[in-house]
């Protein structure tokens, strides 16, 4: 294990002014915190932490980021906590620990391809110090360094995670050697027999080819060398992972990869990049389609370089890559890399300017990396981060997880129920509550990132209708809305199977779903709950199912066909169509629609079809204008696609429905004397224009426990007011009590009903 001497020697050597006090404290403080903990490897715990920071030593990161180092698993594993944290090391350190201790949930998480994107984005999100990403690579990195004292099912899962996550951070953080050792620890973990013989053909290769190459580097010194260019030139050892990556990418073989020899030249400066280019390109032959100019162009994490590969002196193809040393510490170091030449290594170390000058540098090399970090998050392509870096940062998204770990991503602003639906739809239809971070909250909380979010469920639950005005995704959207759908026809077919119960009856027969089930065919529906929800909305008449089920059957129903075939209008048609579907319906002729006069006293005969309120077990509304109330008699109207409308049988409204015989239903109220709904009507008052009258007559209402859902000025005269009150009452009895009482208010001139 390293010693405590030895850490702050390696970072004294790159920084020179670093707080040898701060990394001792830190040191001891972690070891005494891991104690007597041990690895899987049966080392003790705390060389774990010891060598991530030293890995990060190796990127000459600031102290920090190795004291964050340092501690990274102390909170989560320990009985340290951010706040001793905070006190001893300050608030800089305590903010990078705390950041590392919630990606630390990242490790729970199953991976699925899909998975990656959103995991990766999540841990930018949740990382907002690019330093914490810094540490969480070297943390991943020493944990698959000595990945095999773990258990091999863990294995297979941290390397996975290692291949789609930080493997592509680490490349995208311009820390190529990362990139490559975390790819070969991973491929050699999920792949160990490819990976040994892979690397056994790249061993035997090398002895083969140390020949070729040393010939090919040969030849390009000479040819460099002799346009006056200093260079270095090196072979390139080819990566176990990168060598089977492509084998499976562009599916070649390990020989025809083999033939191909990379060389890495590094001149002093741009301009003997492109000369050397130049000479490389006339001496030997091009392959077309392999030149790649990264320095005009450089990747998005900062690689810049030239690519080619030519036909080389024995007609092997060689790839070249250019570049200055400092692209070559760019490429290798990324970050650290980027401090040394963008910023210039600080000088001597002089007191109070010293801090300051540290803290320059860091946050300029931070923003820079930080800058990558969001081209890397939004996208591969030049285009899209051109359109993506006015962005924030993932500023419209948050990402939260299920109790099992898995990411969901969702706009900001969405709640719970979007969450629910987004893990799956039965989930959302099926949602009950939630518990956020192991407490108890509404489904409509709205999420913040990293929230853990619980959903409780309860089977045959049908999502609310309000919830479709409330959600923010489309997903959620269009399944409330599907759900909606589906209940209304299963309500549909409810109805569907009354309405042909009762017409069987009446011929008399006993309905069954067999004898329906039997006739689908010739009722062009492909299965009963179709051809129920069809006859219930009113698309099948009753009569052409008996008639079907029962093709002798004679009776009134040709004649009534015929009659409400004739536009409907004869009263006769009306009642024989419902005499054929049995319902015994009493129309209070058409003299006495349109008064005020109740219609008489009696109801509507027990086989009617009961309507129990909003929440029943019919899709019901009630008259958009004017209501209808319990004690009023009325008559369901089905509207296709639509809930059944109730009407008070008064309505004038009704008269649009006079040739619609075939959507008249005879319905009658059941209200239990618990449903807990007021029902709709409307009044007209006519009162006098003065001071306070509005809010007299509102005071009647509210006293006696009615609603006032909406008032209408509907006419202004210099003396008079009229206005249309939308009230929700219990019943007609409360309805006409208000109404009288309305009456005999001093202010009040008339009041009446409307619609009903
Ligand atoms: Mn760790």
């Amino acid at each position: 294990m390293m010693r405590q001497y030895e850490l702050v020697e390696r970072v004294a050597r790159y920084n020179p002014h670093t707080d040898e006090q701060l990394l001792n404290r830190a040191y001891v403080y972690a070891m005494k915190a891991h104690g007597s903990q041990t690895r899987a490897s049966g080392d003790p715990y705390f060389s774990h932490p010891l060598e991530v920071a030293a890995i990060l030593t190796t990127l000459r990161l600031d102290d920090a980021t190795i004291v964050a180092a340092l501690l990274h698993d102390t909170i989560e594993d320990t009985d340290a906590t951010r706040e001793e944290i905070d006190r001893l090391f300050g608030p800089e350190i305590g903010a990078l620990v705390d950041g590392l201790t919630k990606i630390k949930k990242l490790d729970l998480v199953s991976k699925r391809a899909a998975q990656a994107e959103n995991l990766r984005k999540l841990l930018l999100a949740i990382a907002d110090d690019v330093r914490v990403l810094l540490v969480k690579l070297a943390d991943r990195l020493h944990n698959m360094r000595t990945l095999e004292y773990v258990p091999v099912d863990k294995r297979t899962r941290i390397a996975e995670e290692t291949l789609d996550i930080y493997a592509p951070l680490a490349g995208g953080m311009g820390i190529h050697w990362m990139r490559e050792e975390l790819e070969d620890l991973s491929f050699q973990t999920l792949q160990p027999e490819a990976y040994r013989v892979i690397s056994m053909q790249l061993a035997e290769r090398r002895e083969e080819s140390a020949k070729v190459i040393s010939e090919i580097a040969i030849a390009l010194r000479e040819k460099i060398g002799a346009a006056g260019i200093t260079a270095e030139i090196s072979g390139r050892e080819k990566r176990p992972y990168s060598v089977w990556s492509k084998m499976e990418r562009k599916a070649v073989s390990f020989e025809q990869l083999s033939d191909i020899y990379g060389f890495r030249v590094i001149v002093e400066n741009i301009a003997d990049c492109y000369r050397t280019i130049g000479i490389v390109h006339t001496t030997w032959s091009m392959v077309p389609g392999r030149f790649k100019d990264y320095i005009s162009t450089p990747k998005q994490n900062d690689y810049r370089s030239i690519h080619t590969t030519v036909l080389g002196p024995g007609h092997q193809r060689v790839e070249l890559q250019v570049r200055t040393r400092e692209m070559h510490d760019i490429a290798e170091y990324g970050i650290a890399a980027h401090v040394i030449y963008k910023e210039g290594v600080p000088k001597v170390a002089n007191g109070d300017a010293r801090k300051g000058k540290l803290s320059a540098i860091d946050s300029n090399a931070y923003r820079w990396l930080r800058q990558l970090v969001e081209m890397l998050a939004e996208g591969d392509t030049p285009e899209e981060f051109l359109e993506h870096t006015k962005l924030q940062l993932f500023q419209d998204q948050v990402f939260c997880f299920t109790p099992k770990g898995r990411v969901i991503s969702l706009p900001r602003g969405a709640n719970a129920i979007d969450f629910a639906y987004a893990v799956h739809t039965d989930v959302g239809n099926n949602a009950i509550g939630c518990k956020i971070n192991g407490r108890l909250e509404p489904l409509i909380s709205q999420l913040n990132n990293g929230d853990e979010v619980d959903v409780l469920t309860a089977k045959n639950q049908v999502p609310p209708a309000a919830w479709e005005s409330l959600v923010m995704t489309g997903k959620a959207r269009q399944s409330i809305r599907r759900a909606a759908r589906a209940q209304i026809r299963t309500q549909y077919a409810g109805l569907g199977r009354k309405m042909l119960e009762r017409a069987f009856a009446r011929i008399p027969r006993a309905y069954s779903d067999e004898k329906l089930a039997a006739v689908l065919a010739r009722l062009g529906q492909s299965n009963v709950d179709d051809a129920l929800s069809a006859v219930g909305r009113g698309e099948i008449p009753a009569s052409d199912v008996i008639k079907a089920v029962y093709p002798d059957h004679r009776d009134e129903r040709a004649r009534d066909k015929t009659s409400s075939g004739d536009a409907g209008r004869g009263e006769e048609g009306w009642f024989g169509l419902r005499r054929a579907m049995g319902l015994k319906f009493r129309w209070p002729g058409r003299s006495s629609r349109g008064s005020k006069a109740t219609g008489g006293k009696g109801e509507a005969g027990s086989d009617a079809i009961p309507i129990r309120g909003l929440h029943g077990d019919l899709p019901v509304q009630f008259a958009p204008k004017g209501g209808a109330v319990p004690g009023d008699r009325i008559v369901g109207i089905m509207m296709p696609g639509e809930a059944i409308t109730i009407y008070p049988i008064q309505s004038p409204e009704l008269k649009q429905f006079d040739d619609q015989p075939e959507r008249w239903l005879d319905v009658r109220w059941a209200i239990d004397a618990d449903n807990p709904e007021r029902f709709p009507a409307v009044i007209a008052v006519r009162a006098l224009n003065e001071p306070g009258s509005l809010a007299g007559i509102a005071q009647i209402i509210g006293e006696q426990d009615a609603n006032i859902d909406t008032v209408i000025m509907t006419m202004r005269a210099p003396d008079f007011t009229e206005m249309e009150i939308a009230v929700e009452v219990w019943d007609l009895k409360h309805l006409n009590r208000i109404m009288a009482l309305l009456k005999s208010a001093a202010v009040v001139n008339a009041v009446w009903r409307v619609n009903g």
